[in-house]
């Protein structure tokens, strides 16, 4: 670590923002995805103005410097993958602003995003983009990742959801872009910045929309005997042009992971189970919830189980978005993918992934948001067992590429970060990473924002320190 860059830092922010022991620095190597990084400094804003002046520090130092929120991206976005400065956003968490009449709400970023609802919700609002990881991630991690959820069949990505955004450039200038209310003329600039992966701006304050609480609200559980039918059930719930706010699917061997450490009311017992929440007016909501339960039973489900009341409700749910951390428990570190493909391939893609984890030795689990085709398929391994490590690699590569292969997309929303960055050129070519290098480098010339996240690394920010093998950081003493 540079002394110089240290003592600056430590006199803009005081000793208790400033992290740079190694063994506080650890804490900071990881996130949610199976990528490490370690920054050379961490350091915790509370202003605007501290993040302007951090970054401009590093400038000066030619440092890189990272954004982070909680830590709990998939994709290895947090990571300070060529060290450097590592800008915690955990201490800029206030709620600034609830404009119940204009259903708008002004946050800093590191809001958590259960947070913001939880507000709102005294005023009949909440925030729609719910990440199953809602009551940790924050919502400057899900502008950056352009985050979604179980709800955003319905209702959309972050991006439908920010109108203005507060900014740090990479040479420190800070900018708005957006306007709160309306459409801002000229380019959306707003739209840009999210899920751009903290490689053009840091994010200091978000101006969100809120939507209104539904009159009314089912949450089904539909239980299936066979795989093939919860998935074809899927198909044809929107080929018939219902939109649910919600359908997930969990397969057997997954919910009765989760049912062993949740109790949600899973059957142990079924080879998969959806689970799909119709909203609206109470009226269209009970004539929704008969047409799903029309479209599984013609698909063979077991039962259609209508949640009594919320405490069943949230209990459902709570197996749903717990479900990630019951599969933690079965092995020291599980691999969480995401993967898009059009809805129609659903029952021939869970198929391959079964032959996949066959062919390379791993049960592979399936929780995913089935009503938008984005599939999460997690690989339980062991970190120390190096081949063991390569091989959860190359299955997890053939299910994106099978994706790719059946028309789907790279990624739905756990973003590219360091995860996919090798994996870009199956899908752009030359032409497109060169109009991608034009606009990184209007905001981030020197890359010294976020470098060797989204771009190959052949075709990224020049030499970077590449990821060390996880065999290295698991045997540490
Ligand atoms: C159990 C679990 C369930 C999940 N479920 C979902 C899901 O349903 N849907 C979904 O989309 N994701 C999901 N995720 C992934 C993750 O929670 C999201 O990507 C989330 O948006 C990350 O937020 P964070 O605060 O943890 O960001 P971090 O992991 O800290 O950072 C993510 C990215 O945001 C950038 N960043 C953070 N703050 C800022 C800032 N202020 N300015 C600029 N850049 C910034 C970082 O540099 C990084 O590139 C899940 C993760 C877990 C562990």
């Amino acid at each position: 670590m540079n002394p110089g860059l240290l003592h600056e830092l430590t006199k803009l922010l005081g000793e208790d923002s400033v992290l740079h022991k190694l063994e506080d620095l650890f804490l900071y190597e990881y996130d949610g995805s199976v990528e490490k990084g370690l920054p050379d400094v961490v350091v915790f804003p509370t202003t605007t103005e501290h993040v302007s002046q951090t970054v401009k520090l590093a400038a000066k130092y030619e440092v890189p410097v990272v954004g982070r929120g909680a830590g709990t991206g998939l994709s290895g976005g947090a990571l300070a993958r060529a060290g450097g400065v590592m800008l915690v956003f955990s201490r800029m968490n206030r709620i600034l602003e609830i404009d119940s009449e204009n259903q708008r709400a002004v946050v800093q970023p590191g809001v958590v995003n259960f947070e913001l609802t939880r507000a709102a919700e005294p005023h009949g609002l909440y925030f729609a983009p719910d990440p199953s990881s809602w009551k940790s991630c924050t919502i400057g991690g899900n502008v950056a990742e352009n985050a979604g959820g179980p709800h955003t069949l319905a209702y959309g990505v972050t991006t439908n959801h920010v109108t203005a955004l507060e900014l740090v450039l990479p040479d420190g200038e800070i900018v708005r872009v957006g306007s709160k209310h309306g459409d801002a003329p000229g380019y959306d600039l707003a739209g840009l910045f999210v899920g751009s992966e903290c490689t053009l701006a840091l994010v200091t304050e978000i101006t969100v929309k809120l939507s209104r609480q539904p009159e009314a609200v089912k949450t089904l559980l539909v239980i299936f005997d066979s795989v093939d039918d919860a998935a074809e059930s899927v198909v044809d719930i929107t080929a018939r042009a219902i939109t649910p706010a919600a359908c997930e699917m969990l397969d057997g061997w997954t919910l009765r992971t989760v049912e062993d450490y949740i109790h949600a009311g899973f059957p142990m017992d079924s080879a998969a189970v959806l689970l799909i929440e119709v909203e609206g007016l109470a009226e269209a909501v009970a004539a929704q919830a008969a047409a799903v339960n029309e479209v599984c039973s013609a698909h063979h489900a077991r039962e259609v189980r209508l949640a009594r009341d919320n405490a069943e409700r949230e209990l459902l749910w709570k197996g749903r978005k717990n479900a990630f951390g019951a599969l933690g428990r079965l092995a020291p570190s599980n691999y969480v993918l995401d993967g898009v493909i059009p809805r129609s391939k659903l029952p021939q893609t869970l198929r391959r992934i079964q032959k996949i984890g066959t062919h390379f030795g791993f049960q592979i689990g399936n929780i995913f948001h089935a009503g938008d085709g984005n599939l999460h398929p997690i690989i339980l391994y062991d970190p120390r067992d190096t081949a063991q490590f390569e091989r959860a690699m190359q299955a997890s590569a053939e299910i994106i590429r099978y994706c790719l292969q059946v028309g789907g997309a790279l990624t739905g929303e756990h973003g590219v970060g360091m995860e996919k960055s090798e994996l870009m050129p199956l899908v752009f070519s030359d032409a497109d990473f060169s109009l991608m290098r034009r606009v990184h480098d209007a905001f981030n010339p020197d890359c010294l924002l976020n470098p060797g996240k989204i771009f190959p690394l052949n075709k990224g920010c020049g030499e970077i320190r590449v990821r060390k093998p996880p065999v290295e950081a698991a045997s540490r003493p």
